[in-house]
């Protein structure tokens, strides 16, 4: 129809469309330029038991920092890079970084048990990646079950067998598995039954209005981080909150028997360096002490 015509053309010369492929083909540029020079990097965001405060582990969280644009977070360009095929050669580069920047970490803060989180998409749950992880900590010196495998739940929604492999293996070879973003997607409990996980990390969605907003929303809030956390420590897993920003959430969390907590009230996703700077300071106050 001629309605339909005239729509077609419009799109078609819509300036905000020309405009997000012209950024979309700048972050593929850009990607391949950050592979090609180095750019990409792994943040660490320590991850803290809310029981006595220590690090349990660190969530590396990928950086594209570029000389000119700075740092560029991970959203776009792992949207983009799943598009292009790009995610495999990123995913790699950034599990090198953090691994190198956890030995580094360990030597630090002379804590050999703090975990790696390290966050996978689906496209690359690929056959061959658990043989590569297990060559990769080998030539880094780190023991495997020093890692967890952060997923989301659309990875495991159409039950893929490939996936389902892969992930069975990482169990097998004593790498964790931690299902990120917990309570956004499809059927969120069933996937604790049929799939290997050890961590629910609930969604910073509920963290946030846990004290926050409309009493309603925050009973409500309230009573459902309290029941996933008892569901997920009857399934035997463990309970990390995501986005912990005040004292006031990290408090109730600690009342619904939360285990872990990751956020900027603990500390910010930061260069490794940062992190072990502030170890050499505490190592150096209490040598004075
Ligand atoms: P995610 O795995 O759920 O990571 C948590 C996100 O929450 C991070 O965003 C982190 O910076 C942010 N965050 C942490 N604490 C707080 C807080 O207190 N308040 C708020 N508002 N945000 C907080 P980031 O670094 O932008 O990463 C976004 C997403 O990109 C990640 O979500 C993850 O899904 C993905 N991602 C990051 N690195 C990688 C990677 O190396 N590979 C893959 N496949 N995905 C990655
Ligand atoms: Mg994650
Ligand atoms: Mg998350
Ligand atoms: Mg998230």
């Amino acid at each position: 129809t001629k309605k339909r015509d005239g729509k077609n053309g419009a799109l078609l010369y819509d300036p905000l469309f020309q405009d997000t492929t012209r950024q979309r083909a700048e972050i593929e540029q850009d990607i391949e330029e950050a592979l090609r020079s180095d750019w990409f990097e792994a943040y660490f965001q320590p991850i803290i038991d809310l029981g006595d405060g220590h690090v349990t582990g660190y969530e590396a969280l990928m950086r594209l920092n570029h000389p000119l644009k700075g740092l560029l977070p991970p959203c776009d360009i792992i949207r983009i890079a799943e598009e292009t095929g790009a995610i495999g050669r990123i995913g790699n580069r950034v599990f090198e970084k953090a691994l190198a920047n956890l030995v580094a970490l360990t030597r630090a803060s002379g804590d050999d048990r703090a975990y790696l989180a390290v966050n996978f998409s689906p496209l690359q749950l690929e056959p061959a990646l658990p043989m590569l992880l297990t060559a990769l900590t080998a030539r880094h010196g780190i023991d495997p079950q020093r890692l967890v495998i952060e997923i989301t739940e659309a990875t495991l929604l159409h039950d893929n067998p490939q996936i389902r492999m892969v992930l069975d293996e990482f169990s097998r070879i004593g790498c964790r598995i931690a299902l990120d973003d917990f309570g956004t997607g499809y059927s969120s409990l069933s996937y604790l039954s049929r799939f290997p996980v050890d961590i629910v990390k609930i969604d910073q969605s509920f963290i946030r209005s846990l004290a926050s907003g409309e009493a309603e929303l925050r009973n409500k809030s309230r009573m459902l981080v309290e029941g996933i956390t008892a569901i997920s420590h009857k399934m035997e897993c463990s309970v990390t909150a995501e986005g912990v920003e005040t004292t006031e959430q990290r408090d109730l969390l600690r009342e619904f028997g939360v285990d872990c907590g990751q956020g900027y009230l603990f500390a910010r996703p930061q260069p490794v360096e940062q992190l072990i700077a502030a170890y050499d300071i505490k190592r150096k106050v209490t040598s004075v002490a």
